[in-house]
Parts: structure tokens; sequence; C-alpha cells
């Protein structure tokens, strides 16, 4: 099944991910809830086959809540991709999590409005069939083998990883008012984005490993007292960043199980039960 339009690890990101790389492919994939943010990018890294896809499309023209989340997941999977690794910036919520701090969260809480989260909608797909309704756990949204490389990962680049936390998701794209970043802070949370969900939710569905790396980009509404955040201030210091995130990335693919071998039980999440419909 080796073939150039194959994957086993998918990597969400932009294009500073991949553009650098010698032989990509470009593949353009359909799904039955129409097209992903982009084509997909397949090249080679550390001997495995990485499938890159721009999360907010080419030029950054999807807003977060615009992205087909569903559509992204279901190309990736089509590929050959199990394993998944989300790449995002977030806003810290602590001011000991300041610009530059690279955060792997274990937990979520959405706070989102409009995404379509689910492929168990029970509504009909293009080719006729039906999926049932089926609850699959999430109680621990992260692929533990996933996190456990990221962190070891981060580590041998001499980045000290925050190992857990609760990463907060927002509708955006607006970034949060002084009350909200308040809010956030005083439930315990520890970063803000607006794409982290429902990307780990329906990886989860899709029996597909997941992992979440935020790297913080400003503290949300300046935590509090300080300057509040904007747009050129968050772009540069994930340009700032991108170098460092991809050798973090590039050395976590390589720490990753082969398909065949993952020892998580990400690969068994619908527990048997069918969903009425063939996953990719
Ligand atoms: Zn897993």
């Amino acid at each position: 099944m080796a073939n150039k339009a194959n994957a086993e690890i998918g990597v969400i990101g932009g294009s500073g991910f991949y553009s650098f790389l010698d032989d990509v492919t470009e593949v353009e994939v359909d799904t039955p809830y129409g097209p992903p943010s982009d084509s997909l990018f397949l090249g080679k890294v550390a001997g495995r086959r990485v499938a890159f896809l721009p999360r907010h499309g080419r030029g950054h023209h999807l807003p977060p809540h615009r992205i087909n989340y569903r559509a992204n997941l279901w190309a990736l999977r089509s590929l050959g991709v199990r394993q998944v690794l989300g790449p995002c910036a977030v806003g810290g919520l602590r001011p000991e999590y300041g610009p530059g701090t690279l955060l792997v969260p274990d937990q979520f809480v959405d706070r989102t409005l409009t995404r379509s989260s689910t492929y168990f909608d029970g509504l009909p797909l293009p080719d006729g069939t039906v999926p049932r309704v089926v609850h699959v756990s999430l109680a621990d949204p992260y692929c533990p083998t996933g996190r456990a490389a990221v962190l070891r990962a981060a580590r041998e680049r001499d980045w000290e990883p925050v190992d857990g936390g609760t990463l907060v998701v927002v509708e955006g794209p607006r970034f949060g008012t002084r009350a909200e970043s308040r809010w956030h802070r005083a439930q315990g949370w520890s970063v803000v984005g607006m794409t982290g969900h429902p990307e780990a939710a329906l990886a989860r569905e899709l029996e597909l490993c997941y992992t979440s790396l935020t790297l913080v980009t400003d503290l949300d509404a300046g935590a509090e007292s300080g300057e509040a955040v904007s747009q050129g201030e968050v772009m540069r210091v994930f340009a700032a960043n991108v170098d460092r995130l991809r050798g973090v990335l590039f050395e976590t693919l390589a720490g990753l199980p082969a398909t065949g071998e993952r020892d998580c039980d990400c690969g068994a999440a619908l527990g048997g039960m069918d969903p009425g419909i063939t996953l990719p």
C-alpha cells in the first residue's frame, strides 16, 4: 500500500512545517463532508511518510470556525494516516506561561458554538449510508503515546515543555475580553485557543491517535492588566518559534510507533460498535 499518495502520520499545521522538504507530493482529496482546508502535502521525515495539511488553508484564508474539521480528519485517514499531531498557537492564561512556552495539554474544554463536531449525527452521507449514534469516550482526549513522544522530543531539543494542562477552545475569530480571560483563568484552565475542538474529538471518532502541541504566543488579554493581544504579535511570536516547533515535531515523528504497533487504545475507540458508515 506504500505508494506516493499514502501516509502514516498526519500533521495539521501551516506551510512552515513542510515547505522546505525535498520531494513533497501535493494530493487533492475529497471527502463525503466536502473538501478539506487545502491539498495534502506528502513527504518523508525521519523515514516516516507524513501528510501535512494547512489547517487554515494556504494563505490562511479560513477562520477557525469555518475550517471543515470533519473533512480534514477524514482526508488524513483516507490516505492511511492513523496518528495525528496538531500544533496550534494559543494564549497563556497564567503569567508563568508566557510567549514561547510549549504546553502539551492533557485536557480540553469546549466553548465553541457553531461547529460540526461529530461524524455520528444520523444524517445520510452522499452514498446513502447513514451513521448511527455512537458515543465515544473522550475522558482522556489525547493519545498518551503521542504526548510522551512530544515531551521526550522537546526535552531532547532543550525546550522544557509544560506537561499537561487544560486547553479551553473558544469560537473566535476575535480574541477574548478581559472578563472572559479572568473567568478562564479562575477555572484553573491553562491556555486558550480556537482550533483544538472539534479536531481531537473527531480524531477519536475515527479511531486516530491525536496529540495537541500548543505554542503560547501571547498572554491572553494581557492576563488581566498588561497589553491586550494583537494578531500582529501572535504572528510574530509564532514565526519566531516555528523553526523550534518544527524541530520538536520532526523529532516526535521519529519517536512514534509504526502504525501496526500502536500500544494505546485510540485505535479501538469505537469498542466494536458499528457506526453504520465505513471509516475510510
Ligand atoms: Zn494513540
